[in-house]
């Protein structure tokens, strides 16, 4: 097989390049920049031309980074190395493999489901697939983005009519845009908070279409910042900032709100289930239509996916922390969302 799993991440021996690695390597290879995937001090990244100045802006301005293009080729002892859309975040990328006719796939995170801004996913045929698997229970099915973009809008509407400010909380990278994306023709007066219009900026200078919004001012607050909808990111809620357009109220925007509790919390305005990763049907769809001999599967519910696969009759193992053996669930690989 081209790749191995090792406690410092997906390893090609062949290549000696590291896929999204744990800790310092010589050559990382990157699908895209969350915390959890893109870390500080590898020699030498490989990323997507999209990623390569966001990762820039997460990791820092010494790095030595190439971007390259989607489905352009990088040879390294004989074994193609390409990277294709995962429609996870802008420039977030599947890294494909392939040596003496086998082909590996890696998906990093990806979404199914277009949302305007980031590179549409696009489905690869491969002997070995690598797949997430954050959301593969049955329960995680997405509606489609205009049907949470008018639910935000009408929960906006009525905190506006109580008087309360609408704080919608998001990831920096990747929900805040897709929600700017999404929100900024419905919404009057959509302001972001300052760390996310630095982020905005990263992804702007990237090339992806970032609508403008308001950037809020927390030195002057004016009457219109009172009542309007705010994207801010999950921390800034009970902030001393925050308190200054009191009374408000807040929602999450993140795949997890679609569990029974957060959903019943829901209606009463505690969020709403928009994921950068794929559903339950994504996930299925993906894993079928690779075609794959072999899936591994990481990052999520790796158990309770790979059983249900075996039941299917494919060959899927689950991967956690860099070994084969299955372990017991953290709160860490339940990050983002
Ligand atoms: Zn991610
Ligand atoms: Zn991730």
């Amino acid at each position: 097989m081209l790749i191995e799993f090792t406690p410092s991440g997906i390893f090609c021996p062949r290549a000696g390049i590291y896929i999204d690695p744990s800790r310092s390597v010589d050559k990382a290879v990157i699908t895209h920049s969350h915390s959890d995937h893109a870390r500080k001090g590898s020699r030498a990244y490989l990323t997507s031309r999209g990623n390569a100045g966001i990762l820039r802006h997460r990791i820092g301005t010494s790095a030595s980074i190439e971007g390259i293009e989607f489905g352009e080729e990088v040879m390294i002892n004989g074994v193609s190395i390409s990277l294709y859309p995962a429609g996870h975040v802008p420039g977030s990328a599947q890294v494909r493999l392939e040596f003496g006719g086998e082909v590996c796939v890696v998906t990093g995170d990806y979404k199914t489901e277009s949302d305007g801004l980031s590179e549409s996913f696009e489905l690869l045929r491969c002997n070995v697939l690598v797949t997430e698997s954050t959301f593969a229970l049955p329960l995680f099915k997405w509606d489609k983005q205009e049907i949470i973009r008018d639910s935000v809008v009408d929960w906006w509407k009525r905190n506006s009519a109580k008087g309360l400010t609408s704080f919608l909380c998001a990831y920096s990278l990747g929900k805040s845009q897709r929600l700017i994306k999404l929100l900024h023709r419905h919404i009057p007066h959509l302001y972001v908070h300052p760390l996310i219009e630095r982020t905005n900026d990263a992804v702007r200078r990237s090339g992806y279409d970032v609508p403008e919004a308001r950037v809020m001012n927390f030195q002057t607050v004016t009457k219109e910042m009172k009542g309007a909808l705010s994207i801010v990111p999950p921390s800034f809620t009970g902030s001393d900032d925050a308190e200054k357009l009191a009374p408000y109220t807040k929602a999450f925007a993140s795949g997890w709100m679609a569990v029974r509790g957060s959903r019943r919390s829901r209606n009463a305005g505690a969020g709403f289930p928009v994921s950068d990763h794929a559903d339950w049907n994504g996930l299925n769809e993906v894993v079928r239509q690779s075609e794959a001999e072999r899936v591994f599967v990481v990052h999520g519910f790796a158990d309770e996916f790979s059983r249900w696969l075996n039941v299917n009759g494919i060959n899927a193992t689950p991967v956690r922390g860099g070994t084969l053996k299955p372990g017991t669930e953290t709160a860490s690989v339940r990050s983002g969302g």
